[in-house]
């Protein structure tokens, strides 16, 4: 099992719309594998996307509460009902910021032999998978935030030098 180092917030990787999968092949799974040991290889780690570890790549992984797996070309239905809860990036080390979300989703995508999956979450989990797609767009979790917070946060992530 590979860990790759993950990528931080000022790495361009993290602003590429990330390239949806078409050959749900060997290489395919072994990326779901390095994703999920990187996961894992940290404690409190709920959600790894692809560009993290400098694949621009719609695959992400998540675990939270007994529940795991991973999603190839997720996409999702989001919940009207919204909930603020402190959120951090692997990619942002120590910084939490509290954000809304949506407190339910429901991702529809592949598994890694690109068999269609349906994965239903509400709370934190929800917010993982809401995270995690948002960097297969390229956003991060400050964009969601109001410009002064975003300066602030931005302050905290990268520090200069
Ligand atoms: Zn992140």
């Amino acid at each position: 099992m590979t860990v790759r180092p993950i990528r931080m917030f000022d790495d361009p990787v993290l602003r590429a719309v990330a390239a949806p999968v078409h050959d749900f092949d060997r290489e395919l799974r072994r990326l779901v594998k390095t994703l999920t040991a990187t996961m894992r290889a940290g404690a409190g780690r709920a959600g790894l996307a692809a560009p993290q570890v400098g694949e621009a790549v719609r695959v992400v992984v998540y675990a939270y509460d007994g529940k795991a797996g991973h999603l190839v070309n997720p996409r999702l239905e989001l919940s009207e009902r919204r909930v603020t809860a402190d959120e951090a990036c692997l990619s942002a080390p120590g910084v939490w910021w509290p954000l809304e979300r949506s407190y339910m989703v429901t991702a529809r995508g592949r598994d890694m032999f690109g068999k269609p999956v349906t994965v239903r979450a509400l709370g934190i989990l929800a917010r993982v998978l809401q995270h995690e797609v948002d960097h297969l767009d390229g956003v991060l979790f400050s964009d969601h935030l109001e410009e002064s917070e975003r300066a602030r946060f931005l302050a905290e992530a990268l520090p200069a030098g």
